[in-house]
């Protein structure tokens, strides 16, 4: 069963996932039926993943099962098609540390068993070690000047070896003054301590000076010392 889908909206072509949680809607998002299944429209303008994919992201590791860390998962507006495409056996963790989307979050989480709140700062991963294992993947968009950090530091915690990332990158959070192509390239080299940088989507027009970073993990591989053999 295929879990993502594109459907003709208004002449334009937009990505749908399979409703997870038939009949109900989380964000106003249309609904639509394929093939005698419910699939929800997912909006670029409300989602930057949405926006990645229409502006040609060449791979999703996005599947069912996989378990997600989520950072940043605001209203659960894009975590709500993330839990649509991993499915029942997949897992969401939502990492939010502002009250008033985490109230609305909640209500998202309530109707979906694979997406589970996580109230807390993602510069501090230690806060939800205990309830978050190793991930296949981690999405971030927390629009921080410390973005790149954050996600770094997360990986170093949770991510498995050879997992993937996907970090919505906000040029102007960073630095206001800077051309955001700087910008990007900048982050991407700090990335690639880490990470191999497999793809890079600017979001214009849905989303001003934002890219999109698709990463693999490489961990470091810990240096052996060899034993000396002469006298
Ligand atoms: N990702 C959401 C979506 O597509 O549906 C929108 C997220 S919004 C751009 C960024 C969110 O990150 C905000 O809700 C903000 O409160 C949250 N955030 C920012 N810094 C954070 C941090 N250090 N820890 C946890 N959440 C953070």
């Amino acid at each position: 069963m295929e879990r993502l889908k594109w459907v003709e909206m208004g002449g334009k072509a937009r990505p749908a996932t399979l409703n997870l949680t038939p009949g109900t809607k989380v964000y106003g998002e249309e609904l639509v039926q394929i093939g005698g299944k419910e699939y929800r429209v997912w909006n670029p303008f409300r989602s930057k993943l949405s926006a990645a994919l229409i502006k040609g992201l060449r791979d999703l590791p996005l599947t069912h099962g996989s378990k997600v860390l989520y950072l940043g998962a605001g209203s659960g507006t894009t975590a709500s098609h993330i839990s649509d495409l991993v499915g029942p056996e997949g897992v969401v963790y939502c990492v939010e540390f502002s009250h008033r989307p985490m109230m609305e979050l909640i209500l998202s989480c309530k109707n979906r068993e694979n997406m589970l709140p996580i109230l807390a700062d993602a510069r501090h991963p230690e806060a939800y070690r205990f309830f978050v294992g190793e991930v296949d993947v981690i999405y971030e968009d927390v629009a921080q000047p410390d973005q790149t950090d954050i996600l770094l530091r997360n990986a170093e915690v949770f991510l498995k070896e050879r997992g993937f990332a996907f970090l919505a990158l906000k040029a102007r959070a960073i630095d206001v003054t800077a051309d955001p192509r700087t910008i990007y390239k900048r982050e991407a080299e700090k990335l690639g301590s880490k990470f191999k940088v497999l793809d890079i989507l600017h979001l214009d027009p849905f989303e001003k000076d934002h890219a999109m970073f698709l990463l693999q993990y490489e961990r470091p591989i810990m240096e052996l010392t060899r034993i000396s053999r002469s006298s």
